[in-house]
């Protein structure tokens, strides 16, 4: 009892001095007031926030700062996704491997971050300590519910993805990467790439120091519209940022904020046009790596992305057939794009005809059926 007062002071003592940054205040801290050893073990925080009424995504921000302040750990959980038990769990993204091994059901499985990898929290020891024989209890309780063959997903859990979508958590863990030699699956995310257009005709314009500060508040713009629609900026190179999203429908929605974004930003500066971005749009599998000792996706959905990208004009948005296709972006897409322009085309480095489609949005884009407006053959 004496550990748990502890840490509720220690949650109160930082909601008290940052109130705007320890959502939602002071519910959580009676949320941990009332917390008994069985919420505190393993804790879900999107089923926390569903209880608190509370939004998903910033109660995860707040949680990932009291683990940066020592409040609480993370714990990243590997499902086995044959019979659901933890078949393992590490403090640390370093430990993780593209494989594991259930020992309860004998298999070997793959990890995938968007799927059987849960991120989930606890008080730190140095706060709090579980009454005695309550791991244990633990323990034996999935052990009884794996022979009862009733041992399930949580309905709703914050998968690695989900962490790593928070823009905190690459802000405040810059050292939690992965080893050199692991990679980790991941089923599905969406990646954007940026570029300005005429780059070095605007350095040639502008002398390098002004086109420079052009170029910097072009990316405050980016990462704020990225952040805004639930994305991470990944990396920059050069004058072009590569994001990555959830879901195609945030990607899709950044994207046209982000040209929405540029259009303002052009008219505030009184510059005629002078930032004009490319946008382009993918998703699909592709695996988390460590590159340079910062996490990173590899693979050939990133280097698609990256040349549909390519294709875009200024002011542009193209998207891949597998965009297209998601129900929820297209959702996103009605009532503000007038069309899909669909274009058949050759790109570097990726075999066989890809089908690209063009966003034909903004003014006047008619509450209609998204429809495919017509056909362009074009080789790059
Ligand atoms: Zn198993």
């Amino acid at each position: 009892m004496v550990k748990t007062r502890a840490l509720l002071k220690e949650v109160q003592k930082q909601i008290r001095a940052d109130s705007e940054g320890y959502y939602p205040g002071s519910s959580l801290a009676d949320w941990l007031a009332r917390a008994k050893d069985t919420d505190l073990w393993r804790i879900n925080v999107f089923a926390v926030a569903d209880a608190l009424a509370a939004d998903r995504r910033r109660l995860l921000g707040t949680f990932l700062r009291l683990v940066r302040d020592g409040v609480l750990d993370l714990n990243w959980d590997f499902h086995c996704p044959t019979c659901n038990a933890v078949a393992g769990s590490h403090r640390h993204l370093s430990q993780a491997t593209a494989e594991g091994h259930c020992a309860l059901c004998g298999m070997d499985f793959r990890n995938d971050l968007a799927h059987n990898v849960e991120v989930t929290f606890g008080p730190s020891a140095r706060l709090y300590s579980f009454d005695r024989g309550f791991p244990e209890q633990k323990k034996r309780e999935m052990v009884r519910l794996y022979e009862e063959k009733k041992l399930t997903m949580p309905a709703v859990y914050v998968t690695g993805m989900d962490c790593l979508h928070v823009p905190l958590f690459r802000e405040m863990f810059e050292t939690e990467t992965l080893s050199l030699r692991e990679s980790l699956s991941i089923s599905q995310v969406c990646i954007m790439f940026t570029d300005i257009k005429g780059s070095t005709a605007l350095y040639d314009r502008l002398g390098d120091s002004a086109a420079y500060g052009l170029v910097r508040d072009h990316f405050d713009v980016l990462f704020r519209t990225v952040a805004r629609n639930g994305g991470v900026v990944v990396k920059t190179i050069g004058d072009s940022v590569m994001a990555s999203f959830l879901r195609p429908a945030d990607g899709v929605a950044a994207a046209m904020a982000i040209q929405e974004a540029f259009e303002e930003f052009n008219r505030r500066e009184n510059l005629r046009n002078e930032i004009v971005v490319k946008v382009g749009l993918h998703a699909g599998s592709t695996i988390m790596v460590n590159l340079n000792n910062r996490l990173d996706y590899f693979g050939q959905v990133v280097n698609m992305a990256a040349r549909i990208q390519g294709t875009a004009e200024g002011g542009e948005i193209i998207i891949s057939k597998a965009i297209r296709r998601d129900p929820e972006a297209v959702q996103r897409m009605r009532g503000r794009v007038r069309g899909l322009t669909r274009r058949l085309q050759t790109l570097k480095g990726i075999s066989g005809t890809q089908e690209t489609y063009r966003l034909e949005f903004g003014q006047s884009a008619a509450r209609q059926p998204l429809t495919d407006i017509r056909r362009v053959k074009r080789t790059s």
